[in-house]
């Protein structure tokens, strides 16, 4: 067989595996990376709602079980860049707490064995990386940072504008999303009107997300390898188990080896477990680095409501997504628990609206619809438990076993914007959207997925320390969005984010 020796292998090119390529780049080790997808070509169809969001054009196709062994199709994108190539890059960091113990309303939240404070600088280290737009102390909740963001906020267009100003009036604080784009499309000298940002990949390479701002680059070194299309399948140790000594692929049809003195995993929360899980072998029976069998345990995926609300005044904004409001973010006076984000998105088109046309809206042409649309994406916390897991189906398959919980805080979210709907010049209803995640399955809105390789100092209760590493494989480390131990309510990408940049660096010292 095939076989090339390196000095690592990253698998995976998100927000993780991307971004920490981009770190050890500069370092001269021969750095492998390995990405089961290709390039997302640059097409028209880029921009096309009904092949981007209503076919899912970019979407993997394949489909993965739920605990009754119903199959649905996951919202994952196998492809350079993972699922950053058509992320909404709403670049947020944790708040200060969320790595804390927070009492939920369902539960607890576990505290992380490491503080804010370890990743703030990686926090601002992403911030610059990934180009992020915002503006320090506009957000309630924010935790505290040692610089100002990299650019400015992007500005609001006249009708969203004037729902910031509406929110205001109703005495909440809301703030300019941090947003991760080139900033000469902010600045206004491309003369470009940012639309089709949110759900779709960029052709313009504006959005600011691991192909671009980190692989592209990563690349260009002489000691760096990319192969596409090359799916790994198994991982392979040693007699003693403690050292990973190969990782096995196929590629177009053919079976291949490489071999490196470290290995990072960085395939998503779901893929990553289940490499692991699939990787079993004698000295490790229940999975790679699963002795505590806590490998595909405690996964967690937010409760996230798409919803739209109809604005009295036409919106012709092009690019919704420029507000977030953080003001139930840890309770309210009339609810005492977190309740999370409600931040706008990518605006719908008349296409897309066209196809959520329901009985109550029958009335309204499609295009009078995507002329009033409000377009809004709410986030509460799920808590981790052990139950809701990625195992293996019989044939090798991806089965997720979730039953949500605190579910109530999401519904109380939803009712606080349902009251607010009079003051921010809207009908009186909520709609649902159900195609920006495909969320006719609940399950299937994978977007969010995280924490099924949990970061913590005991190893009878995590699966890598706090650097990263696997408890019980030495050259083996994880460098995605599994290793949260909590979810909390704010995108998940500049976390994991951050977490490659300081992996990268704890890399480095050795
Ligand atoms: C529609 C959508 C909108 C989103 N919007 C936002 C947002 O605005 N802000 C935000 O912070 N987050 C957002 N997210 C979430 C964000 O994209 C993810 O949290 C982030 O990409 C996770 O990074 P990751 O490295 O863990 O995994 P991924 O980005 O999924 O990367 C994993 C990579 O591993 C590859 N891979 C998987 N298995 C294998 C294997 N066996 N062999 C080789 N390669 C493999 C995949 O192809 C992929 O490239 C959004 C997600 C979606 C789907």
């Amino acid at each position: 067989m095939h076989e090339e020796k390196y000095d690592i292998i990253i698998i995976g090119t998100g927000a993780g595996g991307g971004t920490l390529a981009y770190r050890l780049a500069p370092t001269g080790k021969k750095i492998l990376i390995l990405e089961r997808g290709g390039y997302i070509p640059r097409e028209p169809e880029n921009w096309d709602s009904e092949e981007v969001l209503l076919k899912g054009r970019y979407r993997a196709k394949e489909k993965w079980a739920d605990k009754n062994g119903e199959k649905f199709s996951p919202v994952i994108h196998y492809n350079v860049g993972g699922n950053t190539k058509i992320y909404g890059s709403a670049l947020f960091r944790m708040r200060e707490r969320d790595f804390a113990e927070t009492r939920h309303y369902d539960g607890i939240s576990p505290a992380w064995d490491i503080a804010y404070s370890d990743l703030a600088e990686y926090y601002t280290a992403a911030e610059y990386l990934y180009t992020v737009h915002g503006r320090r102390g506009s957000d309630p909740t924010e935790p505290p940072a040692d610089r100002p963001y990299p650019h400015p906020p992007l500005p609001h267009e006249p009708r969203l504008q004037e729902l910031f100003d509406n929110l205001k009036t109703a005495g909440l604080q809301p703030f300019p999303i941090p947003i991760g784009v080139k900033s000469d499309a902010a600045a206004g000298q491309s003369g470009y009107v940012l639309d089709r940002f949110d759900g779709y990949p960029d052709p313009t390479e504006m959005k600011s997300e691991a192909h671009v701002n980190c692989i592209k680059i990563a690349v260009t070194f002489p000691n760096v390898t990319l192969k596409t299309h090359c799916l790994a399948e198994k991982l392979e140790t040693d007699a003693t188990g403690k050292k990973i000594t190969g990782v096995r692929t196929a590629e177009n049809g053919e079976r291949k080896i490489y071999r490196a003195d470290t290995v990072v995993v960085a395939c998503g929360a779901v893929n990553s477990a289940a490499l692991l899980l699939r990787s079993a072998n004698e000295k490790h029976p229940r999975g790679l680095a699963n002795g505590s069998d806590m490998v595909g345990r405690n996964f967690m995926m937010h409760h996230n409501s798409i919803v739209f609300a109809l604005s009295k005044k036409p919106n012709y904004a092009k690019f919704g997504k420029t507000l977030a409001v953080n003001d139930f973010y840890f309770g309210s006076e009339d609810f005492k628990f977190p309740m999370g984000m409600i931040q706008m998105m990518g605006k719908s088109d008349a296409v897309v609206m066209q196809d959520l046309v329901s009985e109550k809206l029958r009335d309204k042409t499609a295009a009078y619809l995507a002329a009033h649309v409000l377009d809004f994406w709410l986030t509460t916390e799920d808590l981790p438990h052990p139950d809701n897991r990625v195992v293996l189906d019989s044939k090798g398959g991806i089965q997720l076993n979730y039953t949500p919980n605190n579910r109530l805080p999401h519904d109380k979210l939803i009712d606080k914007l349902k009251e607010l709907l009079a003051v921010i010049g809207c009908e009186n209803d909520l709609h649902e959207n159900r195609h920006y995640l495909n969320s006719k399955m609940p399950l299937g809105n994978t977007a969010h997925q995280c924490g099924t390789l949990r970061m913590g100092n005991d190893p009878a209760n995590s699966v890598v320390d706090i650097h990263n590493r696997s408890h019980e494989i030495d050259n083996l480390f994880v460098a995605d969005s599994s290793v949260f131990v909590s979810s909390s309510a704010v995108n998940p990408g500049l976390t994991t984010m951050a977490l490659a940049l300081r992996l990268g660096d704890y890399l480095r010292s050795k």
